[in-house]
């Protein structure tokens, strides 16, 4: 039998649940007040789980609005009633950036300050945290476990493992043990973090064979690639490759200030709708799947996920580079390679 269809009582899958912790562990840099869960329910579960777990109803909870994801998280936390405030936001310019971490300011009495840190929509990335004295709390959902992490930045971390940590239907969370004896009592047990503590991830069935996937991924990241700092100067070096192409040209503009630009999201725009809808079909032609941009703002966005090789990057901007060259009159390609068939999608 394989991982699919033993009992999640079984030893094996014990140890799957207790070595994946592990690995989290020793790859976040974790000490012993830090907790590791293994839950379901998404990033957007913990949009709920978080004020349920950390405020009263009426509680002052201040949040960092930085675009489609910030705001699903504070929609939340209004309809469970907390008293929601903006620590900052960068609406004013279309959430083209990240606001800088001095202007991070909430109230002293909020019960956390929550951000997202790598903002997947817009393609936005915080690369400097506030100090604000609040617990700060952040959805890593499409950046954790792709460069180093603080342990000591934040109260608390969690992440959906589909974009850099293996496939959908787990979400870690990584929080301070402190923070579980300040839950309140009487919320449903599958929505208390204290329930998961307690059984070690295990309080009802796990998604095993996801829980396995991460397990694996895991393992890549440590043996393989040789830790979060390598992770992170692979992340770096594939990010640099694709904005240096978009910064040389006029063709494509990249709508995020270069100081908030993310590593993970790379949103770029054509110069006309009919120009990008071409694009997109030549691109899906080429076999570079999923460029077009989320469904909320529409554009382009090359995710660069730790799936994503240098090699795809470089394939990516080939084509960018020969898409340009065939429709902007007198110009030829800025690149000498053509190229070939991709040696996988560019979107994780
Ligand atoms: N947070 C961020 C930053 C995301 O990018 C997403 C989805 N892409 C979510 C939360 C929602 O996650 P889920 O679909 O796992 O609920």
């Amino acid at each position: 039998m394989s991982v699919m269809e033993i009992s999640h009582r079984a030893p094996e899958i014990e140890f799957l649940l207790a070595d994946t912790v592990e690995r989290t562990r020793r790859l976040l840099g974790l000490g012993d007040d830090a907790e590791v869960l293994l839950l379901q329910g998404g990033g957007s579960l913990q949009f709920c789980l978080i004020p349920m777990n950390f405020a009263a109803a009426g509680d002052p909870v201040d949040y960092v609005d930085t675009g489609y994801w910030a705001q699903k998280s504070i929609r939340e936390a209004r309809a469970l009633g907390r008293d929601v405030a903006l620590a900052a936001s960068s609406a004013d310019q279309d959430y083209a950036y990240v606001p800088d971490a001095a202007s991070i300011r909430p109230r002293p009495s909020a019960r956390y300050c929550h951000l997202i840190s790598n903002n997947t929509v817009e393609g936005t990335q915080f690369h400097q945290l506030p100090d604000t004295g609040v617990p700060l709390i952040a959805d890593m959902s499409s950046d954790l476990m792709s460069a180093p992490f603080d342990p000591d930045s934040w109260a608390m971390a969690y992440a959906h493992t589909q974009k850099n940590i293996g496939i959908a239907g787990v979400t870690l969370v990584v929080l301070r043990r402190s923070w579980l004896d300040a839950i309140p009592d009487g919320l449903p047990a599958m929505l208390d973090y204290r329930t998961h503590s307690a059984h070690h991830s295990n309080f009802h069935t796990p998604p095993t064979f996801s829980v396995y996937v991460t397990w694996l991924m895991l393992d890549w990241l440590d043996r393989e690639i040789g830790g979060l700092t390598a992770m992170g100067a692979i992340n770096r070096q594939k990010a640099g490759t694709l904005y240096d192409y978009l910064d040389s040209t006029a063709f494509y503009q990249c709508p995020v200030q270069p100081a908030s630009r993310s590593l993970m999201n790379v949103v770029f725009t054509l110069p006309s709708a009919d120009l990008l809808a071409e694009f997109l079909a030549a691109a899906d032609q080429a076999g570079l799947a999923g460029l077009a941009g989320h469904r909320s703002i529409g554009g382009c966005r090359a995710s660069l996920f730790n799936g994503v090789t240098q090699e795809s990057v470089d394939h990516l901007v080939g084509f960018l580079d020969a898409f340009a060259g065939q429709h902007q009159p007198g110009r030829p390609g800025l690149l000498s390679t053509q190229p070939d068939s991709p040696s996988q999608p560019v979107n994780a």
